[in-house]
């Protein structure tokens, strides 16, 4: 027999598999022998009250073996000889897109600009040493595209349970742990996340499609408001095109203005990451002196407010995480966040960060969002003296108005130069952050301090550019055989929802595909 309950254990219980099947045999009055399996299903942290527990929903195999798998398989056919279609970048939109046109019988060609996800570490590390960044291969460029050296957190605000679900069983049959599937803030962590992205990359192969790396395309081929392929550089891909290059390739934003494909500017989010001692926070979280202990996760934590009408809010948290170097050229100074599997740092961060709107800067220019970007980051790169070194200031001093003589410790590699942020980050940026962070500070004891440091600037929330497209085909408004795809595209902001978007531009690639010519 299989019986599925809800249980409400301490975090000890729900971390110990021993523990737990000895609870449930207890409160259930089912015998040791008779109870063959027990499999977690949903698994939340309560932290509301003194006492912590894990609320857990978990299936019991009683007089019956576990016969199910702990996740559903997908068939991925040979395609070979099958239609091609070009995916350009692979990313999480990308990568999902190959993936989805396999199971629909075609054949993808992937072209991504940067290299395989183990080369392009080697390039990641030398960011610290040579303070410089390599413009093709960083932590937006290359196999997995910003979502390899992420945080991995895999949740996302689409109501569309069905589809996010299946993303993460496909992460699961590439070797992502099954927790991500119980869990209900999964993650998968910046150490695991190469494997699974070269194990999809393996599935392509093995089906007969194919990956070119260090391939950037240039152009479209157009024939008559249709496009027929791409070149990249001096070699052609022929096929429709669906474009997944994310929110950092602004030569693809440049060349499209420059052609007339039409687009339009969007909103995006701009601020600093926040760092804290990670056990500062789990202090506050968890409403106690040790901390989180042994048994529970670093704690995340979500703020939200308005500030004279524009959002502030934290973004992209990244407990026991690092703060990385997230630009993708020469003089530019971005930051973001990613953390490990075992989220086992000293620090926890977050992207604090203003909604910024297009209305918001003059103008007309369709590229105005994405010129502001550019501006902010470049300044932040003089204020760095011209390194990677990013400008920080402690929290407490910034809303205070104050420069920081002496920071605190950090887990940002390339290191931090004391800067007055609250004088130079944008007024409308830095005043917001002040008054939001004094909200913060009163909701959570503890958290607007001195202990905490803020790391200028995150600009790369999302895409500043929407690639205009119809809402039933997915196709660009003007050019067929295109589509604008995932986070770049504007249409996705996140690894899951990026890779559910890949998912629908492959089905609405295969139905152009089938129609009569
Ligand atoms: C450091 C960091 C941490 C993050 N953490 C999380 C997280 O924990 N959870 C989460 O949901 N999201 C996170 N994000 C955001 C998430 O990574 C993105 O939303 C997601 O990767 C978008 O997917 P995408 O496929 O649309 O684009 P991308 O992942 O940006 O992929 C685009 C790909 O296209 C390639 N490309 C660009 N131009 C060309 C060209 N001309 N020719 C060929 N290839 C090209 C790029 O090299 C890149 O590989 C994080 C982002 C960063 C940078």
């Amino acid at each position: 027999m299989i019986q599925e309950i809800q249980l409400r254990v301490l975090p000890q219980v729900a971390a110990d598999s021993t523990q737990l099947r000895n609870y449930i045999v207890n409160v259930k009055g089912i015998a040791q022998s008779a109870l063959k399996g027990v499999r977690i299903l949903k698994r939340s942290v309560d932290a509301r009250q003194r006492t912590i527990f894990v609320n857990l929903k978990v299936r019991l195999y009683i007089n019956e073996m576990p016969a199910d798998d702990e996740f559903v398989h997908t068939d991925y056919p040979d395609v070979s000889g099958r239609p091609q279609v070009i995916v350009v970048g692979a990313g999480p939109g990308g990568l999902f897109a190959a993936l989805r046109l396999i199971e629909l019988g075609l054949r993808p060609i992937v072209l991504e600009r940067g290299k395989d996800v183990h080369e392009r570490k080697k390039d990641l590390a030398a960011i610290s040493r040579t303070q410089q960044v390599d413009g093709e291969s960083n932590y937006c460029f290359g196999e997995g595209g910003a979502g390899a050296y992420s945080d991995g957190k895999l949740y996302t605000r689409s109501k569309k349970r069905g589809n996010t679900e299946k993303i993460l069983n496909v992460f699961c049959q590439h070797g992502a742990s099954t927790a991500i599937l119980a869990d209900a803030h999964p993650h998968i962590g910046t150490d695991r996340l190469p494997q699974v992205i070269e194990a999809m990359r393996h599935t392509i192969l093995r089906c007969g499609g194919e990956v070119h790396f260090q391939t950037k395309m240039t152009h479209l081929l157009v024939e008559q408001d249709k496009v027929v392929g791409c070149e990249a550089g001096e070699r052609s891909f022929m096929g429709p095109v669906i474009l997944a290059t994310g929110h950092s390739a602004r030569d693809v934003y440049e060349y499209f203005a420059k052609e007339n494909i039409e687009m339009e500017a969007k909103g995006i989010a701009v601020g600093v990451r926040l760092e804290h001692p990670s056990m500062l926070i789990d202090q506050i979280q968890y409403h106690r002196k040790e901390g989180r202990g042994q048994w529970l996760p670093a704690a995340e934590y979500s703020f939200v407010t308005q500030v004279d009408g524009r959002g502030v809010y934290s973004f992209c948290m990244c407990p026991g995480g690092f703060v990385i170097p997230a630009a993708t050229g020469p003089e530019q100074v971005v930051v973001n966040g990613m953390s490990p599997a075992n989220r086992g740092t000293q620090w926890s961060n977050s992207g604090m960060v203003v909604e910024l709107r297009p209305e918001d800067i003059e103008g007309s220019d369709v590229l105005r969002v994405m010129r502001y970007q550019e501006q902010l980051e470049r300044h932040c790169w003089q204020q760095a003296n011209m390194k990677q070194t990013a400008p920080a200031q402690r929290m407490a001093d910034f809303v205070n108005g104050r420069l920081s003589y002496d920071l605190p410790r950090s887990s940002y590699a390339p290191g931090l130069v004391a800067s007055p942020l609250h004088f130079w980050l944008p007024q409308p940026v830095a005043s917001r952050l002040q008054q939001g962070f004094k909200v913060f500070g009163r909701q959570a004891h503890g958290f607007l301090t001195n202990e905490a440091v803020l790391i200028g600037v995150e600009t790369r929330t999302s895409s500043p550019l929407r690639i205009v497209r119809s809402a039933d085909t997915l196709q660009h408004v003007r050019l067929q055989g295109l589509f604008p795809c995932g986070e770049g595209a504007g249409y996705a902001g996140g690894i899951v929802s990026a890779a559910v978007d890949g998912e629908r531009c492959a089905e609405m690639c295969a139905q152009y595909l089938s129609q009569p010519a």
